[in-house]
């Protein structure tokens, strides 16, 4: 069975293979800690999620590292030379300000003076929505989630080995760039090359550093800044490192490769910091690749918009789960699943419609999984990737991660009869090894149980003493909770809806 992805590098569909099977040496640019991630950031770091998880249950090795930038990301990192200001340091002068008019709330015990906390702040944040999203590397934290600012030594030794090979220079300001002119593949990731990113930048690079830089596109390494929340000795000075020199030191650092199979992102990565960790890359380390495969899923957009916090259609998993998006609580497994249903490439828009659809087929594949394990005793027999559903199932993925194709399986699958309760359990379990969604012997399902039971019975109890007030009351307490309510014959029943 032979595997292609779309390879942003080369604009085709390409067979995957790595370079030492069954090994697969894979990174993805995480999420920068200076906010709440969004859904659309989930949606690309669910993506990579799929992906890895697919390579595994079609027997691959993988060692899957996705960072966490909480320093050197520039408010500007649009343009080809990402100028601007410090993410991290302007969010711990809003937490300043949030702090000073009591906007903050008082729980919050976060010093914002210290950049440290701020980051871990948002990265605890992040780790958390993660792991209820059940992205596997969030279950691996912090083992291969890697911080720059743990691996400051690993970045200077490739900024100082660009500065030997003479890919990179101090400049008049003391600032060390990466000089784009020498490496002639520059551009080729994003379809730029240099004249159009000159024109491109309409002024906005030529205005700041023009003078002292050679190319208006050269990006920053290392910039000294003694006044900097977060600075480290250097033989440059005092100071911080760029972002993208950071996602190149670190994959090679964790993956112990200088070439690694996959590297994935959101499609805002491509330009210019995919490009930028290119280049300086396979500068640093003279091979013909730094990532063999780029992949890229597109953005996510929010009812037919591009999500923004203007137009109030910008929401983190918080929201979303705590039921501010759609009126009401929306288990986890289905926020996955809506982010996830549709193909990468493909633009996709999220709506409360699409997030109700997304909670009748997490249920329905809950409820499958649940009656294949009570009809097999929770015995599952172990079948090999050649029985026919799983096979499907792979071959749809196989096809650049065809996610529909593969759920089309699913479905189809869902709506047979079912021969073999125990090899069908088994079928099912590796199904949901990639999808996530189901947690057919969930402890956490039971937990949720046991508190809608533990009130239903306080709702009985209210009943018999004829106090009807706490007994409605409790009983839309449960509502509110996202449980179905129904009066049965033995007395009250709550059914934990999953939105
Ligand atoms: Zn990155």
């Amino acid at each position: 069975m032979d595997i292609r992805f779309y390879n942003t590098l080369t604009n085709r569909e390409e067979i995957f293979e790595p370079l030492d099977p069954p090994n697969v040496a894979m990174y993805s640019c995480g999420p920068t800690v200076y906010d709440f991630a969004h859904i659309g950031n989930f949606k690309s770091f669910l993506f990579s999620d799929v992906l890895r998880r697919f390579l595994e249950l079609a027997g691959y090795n993988v060692t899957h590292v996705m960072n966490i930038t909480d320093v050197g990301h520039m408010t500007d990192d649009d343009v080809a030379d990402a100028t601007g200001e410090d993410k991290i340091a302007v969010a711990a002068r809003k937490l300043k300000e949030e702090k000073k008019s009591g906007k903050l709330p008082d729980d919050v015990a976060l010093n914002p003076d210290d950049p440290y906390q701020v980051a871990q702040y948002f990265t605890d944040a992040f780790v958390e929505d993660a792991r209820l999203l059940g992205i596997k590397v969030a279950h691996d934290y912090p083992r291969n989630m890697p911080r720059p600012t743990e691996h400051i030594d690993a970045i200077q030794v490739m900024i100082q080995k660009l500065l030997d090979k003479g890919h990179a220079y101090i400049a008049d300001d003391g600032v060390v760039y990466f000089s784009v002119e020498s490496f002639p593949e520059y551009g080729r990731l994003s379809g730029n090359d240099l004249d159009q990113l000159i024109v491109g930048s309409g002024g906005r690079v030529l205005e700041e550093h023009q003078a002292i830089k050679r190319n208006p596109a050269d990006f920053f390494l290392w910039k000294p800044d003694p006044s900097h929340i977060m600075k480290w000795p250097s033989p440059w000075g005092e100071g911080y490192p760029g972002w993208h020199i950071e996602c190149s030191a670190m994959a090679m650092k964790m993956l112990r490769r200088e070439v690694i199979d996959i590297h994935t992102g959101g499609e805002d990565n491509i330009f210019p910091h995919h490009e930028c960790e290119i280049a300086q890359s396979r500068c640093a380390t003279g091979h013909l690749h730094f990532a063999r495969y780029w992949i890229h899923s597109r953005y996510l957009m929010a009812e037919g918009e591009k999500m923004s916090k203007s137009k109030g259609n910008f929401f983190t998993v918080r929201d979303v789960l705590e039921g501010k998006v759609t009126g009401r609580p929306v288990h986890p497994s289905v926020l996955r699943y809506e982010l996830i249903k549709t193909h990468y490439r493909t633009q996709t828009n999220f709506t409360k419609k699409g997030v109700q659809d997304s909670a009748s087929a997490v249920q329905k594949f809950h409820e499958f999984g649940q009656g294949l394990a009570q009809a097999a005793n929770g015995n599952a027999t172990e079948v090999g990737s050649d029985h026919p559903v799983v096979a499907d199932f792979l071959s749809a993925l196989s096809s650049d991660l065809n996610i529909s194709a593969a759920l089309a399986v699913v479905h189809n699958w869902m709506g047979q009869e079912v021969d073999d309760p125990s090899e069908a359990l088994d079928v099912f379990g590796k199904i949901n090894s990639v999808l996530g969604i189901a947690d057919v012997n969930s402890s956490e399902s039971s937990d949720e149980t046991d508190i809608g039971e533990a009130i239903c019975k306080q709702i009985d109890e209210a009943r018999i003493s004829k106090d009807y007030d706490t007994a409605d009351r409790l009983r839309q307490e449960l509502i509110d909770a996202g449980y179905e309510v129904r009066t049965a014959p033995e007395g009250t029943v709550a059914i934990k809806q999953l939105a």
